[in-house]
């Protein structure tokens, strides 16, 4: 009886709680926009945002994310876009770190002065390569120094002309060591957001011709063309990639973003696999509008990207300067049904944009999935 009472109580106050934290939540309505009331989370790190956006709804949260351009020009001209994207308020925006620290001081320096600027909560990217432990220092102490309280943490790909990822002296060997390194040295200051990769991290993807067997099934609905090969990231690599992932997370890592896909089912898949290992952390798919055959292909071709065989038929039949408004308009068309179904599935709290620096595409996206806001 004493045990039954006691718990009846705590349940109670369990929904009373729950009751409270969700009144005090503020919520928002734009015109334009059908996701209706959204909440007003507390800016700060990502991971509390993410936690305090879907204790309250299950409509999805939008980010974005910019480079940094080449001249001051292209600097002003994306200070200019960034205030306008801004009116759309993404939970949050992310600033790529160049390739080799090469843009190193460029990606501070927007990073803090779009968030003291345009009022939007900054991911600043940092990497690894060519980098040793003093640069990564830099970023992180500047970041902090600059009220920014998120990192994505990666080990960054090998600088042009160079085939293969390798360390610095005195640097780290992997995303994994720099996850630990900001743990160590900042305690809990920053949310850290790692990358996933739901096709393989493209150093695990080879010819088919040497798995030696048969596909299996997983395999399969994975496979890649890489120049008219079929590549894939095998069950056995895939199988390390998740517990690498998985160590990335345990590590202190709090939110995954995901490498562009355009394969729904790809997508699903990975989220299942990570959850069965234990990985609990969100995870965010990142969507990369199309805008042209050329960059397209070259992108998908860097990134090892599967492209299914119903989108690569369509995007071969839109090849070519006369088919361009074809393949932008198909383009809009294919990621907004990718995006009405990954909000369908319950598996995402957001869509993470890779918006190019530019809003056209993604705002015209945003119409079409009815999250535009009137302002
Ligand atoms: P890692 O997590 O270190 O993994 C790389 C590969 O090595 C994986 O296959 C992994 O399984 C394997 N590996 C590494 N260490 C171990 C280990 N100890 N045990 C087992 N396997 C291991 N690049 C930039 O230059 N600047 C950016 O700003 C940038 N932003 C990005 C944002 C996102 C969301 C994504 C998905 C990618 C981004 N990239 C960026 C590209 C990224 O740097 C490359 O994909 C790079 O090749 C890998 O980075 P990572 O952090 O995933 O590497």
């Amino acid at each position: 009886m004493y045990v039954k009472t006691a718990a009846a109580a705590a349940v109670a106050a369990g929904a009373l709680y729950y009751y409270l934290k969700r009144s005090r939540t503020l919520t928002e309505e734009f015109e334009g926009d059908a996701r209706g009331r959204v909440p007003v989370v507390t800016p700060g790190k990502i991971s509390h945002m993410i936690n305090e956006w879907v204790a309250v709804t299950k409509q999805p949260f939008i980010s974005f994310e910019y480079f940094p351009p080449r001249t001051p020009e292209g600097v002003d001209k994306l200070h200019k876009t960034i205030a306008e994207m801004g009116k759309q308020k993404p939970l949050f925006v992310d600033f790529t770190w160049g390739a080799g620290g090469a843009t190193s001081e460029l990606t501070l320096d927007l990073s803090t002065k779009s968030q003291a600027q345009h009022g939007v909560i900054v991911n600043m990217h940092l990497t690894c390569t060519n980098q040793e432990r003093e640069k990564c220092d830099f970023g992180l102490a500047g970041a902090k120094e600059g009220g920014i309280k998120n990192i994505v943490a990666l080990r960054g790909d090998p600088p042009k002309g160079q085939e293969k990822w390798e360390a610095t002296e005195g640097g780290f060997n992997c995303a994994l060591d720099l996850v630990k390194y900001i743990r160590a040295g900042y305690g809990d200051f920053f949310s850290i957001q790692v990358a996933g990769y739901p096709e393989g991290h493209p150093d695990r993807i080879t010819p088919v011709k040497d798995l030696g067997r048969p596909m299996t099934a997983s395999e399969k609905a994975r496979v890649v063309d890489v120049d008219g090969v079929e590549h894939v990231c095998s069950d056995e690599e895939m199988t390390k990639e998740l517990a690498y992932l998985k160590e990335k997370i345990d590590a202190g890592g709090d939110v995954i973003i995901t490498q562009l896909f355009y394969d729904f089912d790809v997508f699903v898949t990975f989220v299942e696999q990570c959850r069965k290992i234990g990985i609990h952390a969100p995870i965010l798919p990142g969507i990369m509008p199309l805008n042209a055959h050329g960059g397209f292909m070259r992108m998908t071709g860097f990134c090892k990207t599967r492209i299914p065989p119903g989108m690569k038929a369509k995007v071969e039949e839109l090849k070519g300067d006369d088919k361009k408004a074809a393949f932008i308009e198909y383009g809009l068309d294919y990621i907004t049904e990718l995006c009405k179904k990954l909000v369908d599935s319950g598996l995402v709290p957001g869509l993470h944009f890779y918006s190019l620096n530019q809003s056209e595409r993604t705002f015209q996206l945003l119409k079409k999935l009815g999250y535009f806001r009137a302002c």
